[in-house]
């Protein structure tokens, strides 16, 4: 039987995500479907989905078996506490939420009911290359990581999205997840360095160097540049004691001409992340038709909050800004083992 999935939010990535599960994916149905904009959502709701005025309605809904949110994320936090009450496994877009206070909100709430329901759209986990990368860190053969380097390029951003803060609270939120995945740490303090602006972004802080002090004592360098024209472009590479592991070139054609030997590069995270969000929805339907989640976690999505928090702090005051986070619930695992003093 096809979990009955309804879709909160049609629009860049919810209508991507609807054509993924009705077109590409198997196991799942979209039966219901909302928008603040009635209108864009009967224009996304496939054949035979009911389109409700408000997601509770449709939260709510007995042709409704789980939940994908895909709004912005001020609205997040709301939508998740519904699902929870109802009991019903959902897949939250990130940012999980938009405050610490709501991330312990969503936090409490699932400990309370006492399962996991909530998956984090943390689509890099699903990677077949970071996977890859993972596996040789955790084999143990390259000895512990020392460093990790992680680039983060967009050609551009949308209109909507051009706020000062938006690669630190926004696009960070993907290099901190995966950061604290692939080193398996947390994240206890955060700098921020800010280079010479580009002309291109208008009011736009970009581009913008992060460091993140792991709690194992390892650094994490990422560069965040949101504008930087020529394409969507990921990078990472690992430095450890006995060498380095390094994410791959994405493979793609070749091409030679009078211009020179070239390969094309994604334009943005749709094209480079296709098989990762497939992935991603595919683990998702099995462990939400088991009634449960077991991807990315609201631990997560707390912890990477804290680091987007931090990072804005520490752009105002230049200095290291810490994080404390709360002792994590028996529900989310072990926590990472801290360094020897
Ligand atoms: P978008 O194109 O603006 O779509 C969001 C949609 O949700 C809009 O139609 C919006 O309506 C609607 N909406 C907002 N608040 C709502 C509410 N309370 N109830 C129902 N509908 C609501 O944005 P997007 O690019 O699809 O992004 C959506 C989410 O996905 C964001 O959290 C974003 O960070 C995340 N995202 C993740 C990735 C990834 O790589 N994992 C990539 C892109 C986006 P209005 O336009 O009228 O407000």
């Amino acid at each position: 039987m096809a979990l009955k999935i309804g879709v909160i939010g049609t629009g860049m990535i919810g209508v991507d995500h609807i054509r993924r599960l009705t077109q590409v994916l198997s196991g799942a149905e979209i039966t219901a479907v909302t928008d603040i904009d009635r209108a864009r959502a009967e224009a996304a709701a496939p054949k035979g989905a009911q389109v409700f005025d408000t997601p509770k309605e449709l939260i709510g809904s007995d042709a409704v078996e789980a939940v994908v949110i895909c709004s912005w994320g001020p609205a997040h936090e709301e939508q998740l506490l519904d699902c929870i009450a109802a009991g019903k496994p959902v897949f939250c877009e990130k940012p999980l939420v938009t405050s610490e206070a709501a991330a312990k909100r969503v936090i409490e709430a699932e400990v309370a009911f006492g399962r996991r329901l909530v998956q984090v759209g943390f689509m890099r986990r699903f990677d077949a290359d970071y996977r890859r990368l993972k596996a040789v860190i955790d084999g143990g053969s390259l000895g512990a990581p020392l460093m990790y380097h992680s680039t983060h390029r967009n050609a551009s951003v949308p209109e909507g999205l051009y706020t000062s803060d938006m690669p630190l609270n926004d696009t960070l939120v993907h290099d901190a997840d995966i950061s604290r995945w692939l080193l398996d740490d947390e994240v206890a303090a955060v700098e921020v360095r800010v280079p010479r602006r580009s002309t291109r972004g208008g009011e736009l802080r970009d581009p913008t160097i992060v460091l993140l002090h792991m709690t194992s004592g390892a650094i994490v360098d990422v560069e965040i540049s949101v504008n930087i024209a020529y394409g969507y472009d990921i990078r990472g590479e690992v430095s450890c004691e006995m060498g380095v592991a390094a994410l791959p070139n994405r493979p793609a054609t070749v091409i030679s001409d009078r211009f020179g030997i070239r390969q094309a590069i994604p334009e943005d995270w749709r094209e480079r992340f296709i098989e990762a969000y497939d992935q991603e929805f595919r683990e998702w339907i099995v462990a939400a038709g088991q009634g449960t989640a077991t991807g990315p976690s609201t631990w997560d999505g707390y912890a990477a909050t804290l680091v987007g928090d931090a990072a804005l702090r520490a752009v105002a005051s230049g200095t290291r800004e810490s994080i404390e986070m709360i002792e994590k619930p028996a529900l989310y695992g072990p926590a990472p083992a801290l360094a020897a003093e």
